[in-house]
């Protein structure tokens, strides 16, 4: 006879501490590997923890491929705003032929295409290099205090085919892009806006096959043939802003154009493995409907076909840790910036609303400072940074600085300050701002954009 029963208790088990390290890293996508590489440089031992058997996060599970927020856009050039970490990962990329040059995809928005797998490769060499010790294939799941010291995590929890294990750290980094460590240690979180609005997700893909010479103007023509479609009641499109663009090597596209909705077409939520599941199967549904309209209705399309879906649907938004600074609307509006500056960030507001793409300027400079303060928690343990999608932001500053660059940015103050407080035996707030400013720039991050470092970005 089956039970119902809405709860069954899961017995108290001795768990094996199964590795240590002074910084433990959880998530390796753009803030993660920055954070452990830009720690390990400094002569940390680190451990990163990733779920898949890659690096690369958004990046590479959800085939985002261009960078964004790398380069202030000047009109007639553009001039890179982000360096130090990108710089390396970027060099790796292009010596393997992976590295398109930089586009403006609109005004204020120039962007950089990569190719996936030089991504992956590119990210093994720098962790190797850099000697990042490695937990692939392993889920962070749960935190635990330290006895002696309950404002401090003492381990993390980890799952894998392994099993169950503890590991001890000194300090930790949740770059997971969904604040999983954040969120079972104490910290404050919101998830969506005062209205519980959140951004759309999409499932990437790839084409292979497309006939370059035919695709030009495309980005111009692509909106009214999308719009044309929607209209002619052929093709079930999601979204009337879409992006398709070509990737490094010849002949090879890719489309960022589904959008996956709720039963109330709200945006799904990341941390629902249900509507996770249901989102999946929805996202290469679209990708399928899209790819027969652009076979059908797009010039250079019509031999192409799917080169691959990306492993995961790509979710733009989930939980924003509460920190000690919310970067705001202002300050990303105004350009604005901050006393506690650890790098710069100049991405447009980008916000995926149901059925469409919301786009604003960083008013100012053009270019704004991101602040130290949003990585570090307001409340839970002390030995705890957040950097990447998950750190402290408005809903509305995260359409701007959750892109590449500015992660990357967040990534390696994150490592940099995490690396100076082992050193030091000091809390984070116990580092002098300009000792961990004047790090960042002896590793190459501008607080200026640089203009020695200038490129003419090619029209779309
Ligand atoms: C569809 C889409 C298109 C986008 N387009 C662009 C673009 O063109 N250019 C751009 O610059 N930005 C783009 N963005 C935004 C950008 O890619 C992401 O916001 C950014 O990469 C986030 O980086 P992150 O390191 O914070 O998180 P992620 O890249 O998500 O990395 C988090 C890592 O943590 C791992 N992880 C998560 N939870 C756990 C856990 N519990 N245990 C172990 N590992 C875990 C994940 O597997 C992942 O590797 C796009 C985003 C989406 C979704």
């Amino acid at each position: 006879m089956t039970r119902h029963t809405t709860h069954v208790e899961e017995k108290a088990r001795r768990l094996p501490v199964i590795d240590s390290a002074d910084i433990v890293v959880l998530g390796g996508g753009s803030a993660g590997l920055s954070a452990a590489v830009s720690a390990a440089r400094l002569g940390a031992d680190v451990l990163l923890i990733e779920r898949y058997g890659f690096l690369g996060g958004v990046a590479t599970a959800a085939m985002v491929t261009s960078f964004c927020g790398l380069y202030l856009d000047r009109t007639y050039d553009a001039c890179r705003i982000v360096r130090g970490f990108a710089d390396d990962l970027l060099s790796l990329i292009d010596a393997q032929g992976g590295l398109a040059p930089p586009r403006r995809v609109k005004p204020g928005a120039v962007s950089q295409a990569f190719d996936v797998t030089a991504y992956k490769f590119a990210a093994d060499d720098l962790v190797d290099d850099a000697g990042v010790r490695l937990r692939l294939h392993s889920f962070g799941v749960a935190a635990l205090l330290d006895p002696d010291d309950d404002s401090r995590i003492g381990h993390i929890v980890v799952e894998s085919k392994s099993g169950r294990g503890a590991i001890a750290g000194k300090v930790f980094i949740d770059a997971s892009g969904d604040g999983d460590l954040a969120s079972v240690s104490g910290c404050t979180f919101e998830i969506g806006d005062e209205h519980g609005f959140m951004q759309y997700p999409t499932t990437m893909f790839r084409m292979r096959n497309v006939e370059d010479v035919l695709t030009a103007g495309i980005r111009k023509t692509i909106g009214s043939k999308v719009a044309d479609a929607i209209a002619s009641g052929e093709y079930d499109l999601p979204r009337k802003y879409v992006s398709v663009s070509p990737q490094p090597f010849s002949t090879e596209w890719r489309a960022n154009a589904t959008q996956v909705r709720g039963e109330r077409d709200e945006a799904i939520d990341g941390t629902d493995v249900l509507q996770l599941s249901r989102a999946e199967t929805e996202g290469r549904r679209q990708v399928r409907e899209f790819h027969r309209f652009l076979k059908n209705r797009v010039d250079g399309f019509a031999n192409s076909s799917i080169l691959d879906t990306a492993p995961q649907i790509g979710i733009r938004e989930t939980r924003r840790i509460l920190g000690e600074r919310e970067l705001d609307a202002e300050h990303v509006a105004e350009g604005k910036t901050c006393h506690d500056a650890i790098g710069l960030g100049c991405w447009p507001f980008e916000t995926h609303r149901n059925g469409t793409v919301d786009w604003r300027a960083v008013g100012g400079r053009g270019y704004y400072d991101i602040p130290l303060g949003m990585m570090v928690p307001a409340k839970g343990p002390i030995n705890l940074l957040v950097a990447g999608r998950c750190a402290s932001a408005s809903p509305e500053a995260l359409a701007s600085v959750r892109v590449m660059g500015s992660c990357m940015v967040m990534g390696q103050a994150a490592g940099t300050l995490a690396a100076l407080a082992v050193q030091e035996t000091s809390t984070f707030l116990e580092i002098e701002t300009p000792l961990l400013r004047q790090t960042l720039e002896n590793n190459g991050v501008c607080f200026l954009p640089d203009s020695g470092l200038l490129v003419t970005s090619t029209q779309a």
